[in-house]
């Protein structure tokens, strides 16, 4: 199939595009010539297609990795859209059951399957890897590989055990995706799943169209949201709170002031959870409520707003959290409430941790002080985060730079008294 399709017309015929996304195709056509591949693109930037795109057009099924169960039926509802074939893609997961399980088994020896989503608790079970055994792989898709750093905003120890699992399976090539960027990360992906003679595709990981605001956290904070909100109406919006407790409290001061909202955290039961999902998705209700479980891979690419009720517990998390506004390359307001006392209660929080989880925490934190304390361009603080330099002066769309601060104000003030 795939020498006599152009990747062009592959994914004029498959996914509707007229042109790739960024390097997009230099990427697949890495995979395609059986290199590992190591790929560091910002949320939205089109990871997804860098192996749904292949996997339709080599031999064999393609063994996706993704660490969400609301993530992966997401995705493959989107590839079952875009095809008319039965059984094309397919996800294996804790929520399937047996007969449900059996199906897809069966599919995939049938040849039908060309892409499997696998959560990697999923990945590890032994019936799970003695049936991949006798299947014909094309690739290994890493998504989210961030996972495996403990440095990476969203740790998860089963990552760690993908590449065993995969040298146990049946050797084939690795494409990791990230959107975190960041040297002590991506050095643990490498090293992780041992590839680090991949070749390596970054991109830039400026958002020209996100605006960037930190705003001091006061006792009026659930006001100035609601002002906000009442601002902006009928746009959807993502409120990230630490803490299920918040999430239900901010979720229910929203309501009673007419704004259609509902909360997302993991302590709900999954259909409550999915059900609130989805009427975000379907634009039933404006705003989501939410701790960080929610939003991973979720492609709503119209979100309009991310408020960061509290302060994000590092800077990677917050640039991911504010990186599902504008996706669709419109409008994306990023405003962070900020206060020195909810660093304090983090720092407070981080005590009960074993010490080494305690000193990356601290150091993460004081990295995200660090930026929502500052006067320079929110986004060049950002950019150098991820190794990037961002040269202009005045990026036109954060705080900093439309409203210059005097640095020296708060002294001046305290003086004054
Ligand atoms: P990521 O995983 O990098 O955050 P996704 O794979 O979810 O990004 O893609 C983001 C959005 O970009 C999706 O809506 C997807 O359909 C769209 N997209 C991807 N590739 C292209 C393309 N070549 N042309 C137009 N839209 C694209
Ligand atoms: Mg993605």
């Amino acid at each position: 199939m795939a020498e006599n399709i152009s990747l062009s017309a592959a994914l004029k015929k498959y996914f509707g595009f007229d042109t790739f996304k960024g390097n997009q195709e230099a990427i697949i056509r890495n995979l395609l010539s059986g290199k590992d591949t190591f790929v560091l693109m910002p949320t939205g930037g089109g990871k997804s297609l860098c192996y749904q795109l292949p996997s339709l057009l080599m031999d064999g099924t393609a063994i996706v990795i993704s660490p969400l169960i609301a993530l992966m039926k997401n995705q493959v509802d989107a590839m079952r859209n875009f095809s008319e074939e039965d059984g094309i893609a397919h996800f294996i997961n804790s929520s399937l059951t047996k007969s449900a399980t059996d199906q897809v088994k069966s599919d995939i020896l049938a040849g039908k399957t060309k892409l499997l989503y696998v959560a990697p608790e999923s990945l590890t079970k032994e019936e799970n890897v003695d049936f991949l055994r006798h299947v014909k792989i094309s690739f290994y898709a890493v998504d989210e590989a961030h996972c495996i750093s403990e440095w990476g905003h969203d740790f998860r120890p089963e990552y760690r055990r993908i590449r065993p699992i995969i040298n146990e399976i049946g050797k084939a090539p690795v494409i990791a995706l990230t959107a975190t960027a960041t040297p002590k990360v991506k050095m643990d992906i490498q090293k992780n799943l041992g590839m680090t003679d991949a070749v390596e595709f970054k991109s830039s990981f400026n958002r020209p169209n996100l605006y960037y605001e930190v705003r001091a956290k006061t006792a009026n904070v659930d006001k100035d949201i609601i002002k906000f909100i009442k601002q902006n109406e009928g746009k959807s919006g993502i409120i990230y709170c630490l803490s299920r407790k918040k999430v239900e409290e901010l979720t229910e001061i929203l309501l009673a002031n007419g704004i259609k909202a509902r909360a997302y955290h993991a302590g709900m039961d999954s259909a409550t959870r999915n059900a609130n999902q989805d009427a975000f998705l379907k634009e039933d209700i404006d705003v989501i409520v939410a701790t960080i479980a929610f939003g991973m891979g979720i492609d709503k690419p119209d979100v309009r707003f991310v408020i960061h009720y509290d302060v994000p517990k590092s800077l990677e998390g917050y640039y991911q959290e504010t990186g599902r506004a504008g996706r669709d390359g419109g409008e994306g307001q990023c405003i962070t409430f900020y206060s020195s006392k909810d660093l304090q209660k983090l720092e407070k929080f981080m005590q009960g941790k074993p010490i080494s989880e305690q000193e990356i925490g601290r150091q993460l934190l004081q990295e995200t002080a660090a930026y929502a304390e500052s006067s320079v361009c929110r986004r060049k603080i950002l950019l150098h985060y991820f190794g990037e330099e961002y040269t202009e002066d005045n990026c036109g769309n954060c705080d900093n730079c439309l409203n210059p601060k005097k640095q020296v104000e708060a002294q001046d003030s305290l003086c004054a008294v």
